[in-house]
């Protein structure tokens, strides 16, 4: 393996972008972004300092009240704009995601297609935003509920989906007429910062979105700064657990999405070869750096061995390789993590699971600057072993053998995480037990990755979301905005003045 070049003077920067345009970071501080398929450094992002953050949350503060009062319809059609911009830079975007993610490009543009249908929802916003009237509550008395903008949100989002992730909070949050500051993940800042730069092409006023590249300094400046009404926050279950907790304590709504460990049950009835497929797609996509992946197979029956002999020759077939040519899976996002999932892959050889595939042998033509790692299958694996409890957020997949559906939805039941799971079978009520009785806020039946679409909501269960509201969907309009009941009365010319010390009641 060749030495990593470090940046240098040469290495472009990345700042932030603050009332509507680019601003340099001044802070002194910066992280570098790669080319997870070359190993190269590809820019310097700067890490924003309290003031620069402080100075963002100042531009959508003043921006607020403006657009709070600026009609939803005036506010959609700006979306309108945007949507048309972001499908007019699809490859771009893509090609940003791919150059810093690491992820192959179809699937790139497959992410940035998802982030657009919240796009296309928030375009509904004066639809989605009308209120209820109940007329004569009382006599003469008529009560309304309205949804009202919470004012400045902001969003700090995770490394493995640079354009959706955003995409699933700013706009639903400017469309309900709030304002807005990004924080977005230090290692492929390139594609939020693009996204901002076409909303203001699309007509966004100065304010409205801003946003800040960083880390923790900047992140825990949004989380206590009194001018920030909500956070949203996407990323692990550690730090999910300390942004909910922090800015829950500085009196702001919160919803903290944070890790998985997704089961996909699989019966003896399912068919194999599909089952396999798509576990295929779901527990190597994206390298396995999807909070939606799915990491456990859960072979039920004498399901376990045909499921894994059919992995095993699919995995012969996966192509692996920068994520620009035609392949199926590109590197990890950094050496370091490359290096943690590998680990990962040691524990479990010594923890005593079958490792039926090692992706630690494998050789990927031209990649070896690049943070690589094939994909692995483990097969035997127990809910003692480290491999099987926690995240590893990579592509390596464990199978656990279960005798029976409902020893396999305890297992399901018993984990911390609860983000997705599916099940595969052709025995509807099976299905159906399965559905009603898991504790994950997503479940697919033959689908192995159920991402709600962006007019459902977004959002899992036990340890992947601490909070009330999902994201995106009729949840993300609740949680950007405030209800507010309004009960009025107009009395008559010739209404006695006379008071009332009772709790007023229906008349
Ligand atoms: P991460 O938690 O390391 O980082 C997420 C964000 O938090 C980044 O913007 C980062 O800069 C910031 N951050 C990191 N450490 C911090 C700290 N100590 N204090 C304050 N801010 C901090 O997550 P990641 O590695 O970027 O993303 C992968 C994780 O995200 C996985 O656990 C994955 O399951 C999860 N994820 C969950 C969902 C979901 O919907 N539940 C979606 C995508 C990713």
């Amino acid at each position: 393996m060749h030495a990593r070049t470090m940046p240098d003077a040469a290495t472009p920067d990345l700042g932030h972008h603050i009332q509507g345009s680019p601003v340099p970071g001044e802070s002194g501080r910066h992280g570098t972004v790669f080319n997870p398929a070359t190993g190269q450094p590809r820019l310097r992002v700067a890490f924003g300092s309290r003031a620069e953050t402080g100075r963002a949350i100042a531009a959508a503060a003043a921006a607020a009240p403006a657009w709070a009062a600026t009609p939803p319809l005036q506010r959609a059609r700006v979306l309108f704009r945007f949507k048309e911009l972001i499908e007019q830079h699809r490859d771009e975007l893509a090609g940003l995601i791919t150059a810093e993610h690491g992820k192959v490009l179809a699937d790139a543009r497959g992410e940035v297609t998802r982030g657009l249908e919240v796009v296309e929802f928030a375009c509904g916003i004066p639809h989605l935003l009308k209120g209820e009237f109940s007329e004569n509550v009382g006599s003469g008395v008529d009560s309304w509920s309205l949804r009202q903008p919470v004012g400045v949100c902001a969003g700090i989002t995770p490394f493995n989906f640079p354009a959706m992730v955003p995409l699933w909070m700013f706009p639903v949050a400017i469309a309900c007429g709030n304002t807005f500051v990004l924080k977005p993940s230090e290692k492929d800042p390139s594609c939020p910062l693009r996204l901002a730069g076409l909303l203001t092409e699309a007509g966004l006023p100065p304010g409205v979105l801003n946003v800040v590249n960083g880390d923790r300094e900047a992140v825990d400046t949004l989380l206590t700064d009194p001018r920030v009404g909500a956070v949203s926050f996407v990323g692990s279950t550690p730090v999910a657990r300390h942004v909910y907790r922090t800015a829950a304590e500085h009196g702001k709504r919160v919803q903290a999405l944070g890790g998985a460990k997704n089961h996909m049950v699989v019966l003896p009835d399912a068919d194999m070869d599909l089952a396999a497929s798509a576990l295929m797609g779901a527990a190597y996509g994206s390298a396995g750096e999807r909070c939606m992946a799915i990491s456990v197979a859960v072979a039920v029956g004498n399901a376990g061995d045909r499921l894994v002999a059919a992995l095993q020759a699919k995995l012969a077939a996966l192509k692996i390789g920068p994520g620009t040519t035609d392949v199926d899976m590109g590197p990890l996002v950094t050496g370091e993590h490359r290096d943690r999932v590998r680990g990962y892959i040691d524990a479990g050889v010594s923890e005593g699971a079958t490792l039926v595939v090692d992706g630690r042998t494998t050789r990927i033509p031209g990649g070896d600057d690049g943070f690589f790692l094939g994909a692995s299958l483990f097969d035997r694996v127990t809910p003692d072993m480290r491999i099987y409890r926690e995240e590893i957020f990579g592509p390596v997949l464990v199978v656990v053998r279960a005798s029976t559906v409902g020893e396999a939805l305890q297992l399901v039941n018993d984990h911390e995480f609860g983000n997705g799971t599916a099940i595969f079978t052709r025995d509807g009520r099976a299905a159906r037990e399965f559905a009603s009785g898991v504790a994950a806020g997503m479940v697919g039946i033959n689908v192995a990755i159920p991402v709600p679409m962006a007019f459902h909501s977004f959002g899992g269960w036990k340890r992947s979301l601490f909070g009330d509201l999902n994201v995106h969907g009729p949840d993300g309009v609740r949680f950007y905005t405030r209800l507010k009941t309004v009960t009025a009365r107009w009395f008559a010319d010739d209404a006695p003045g006379s008071a009332d010390y009772r709790m007023p009641t229906m008349k």
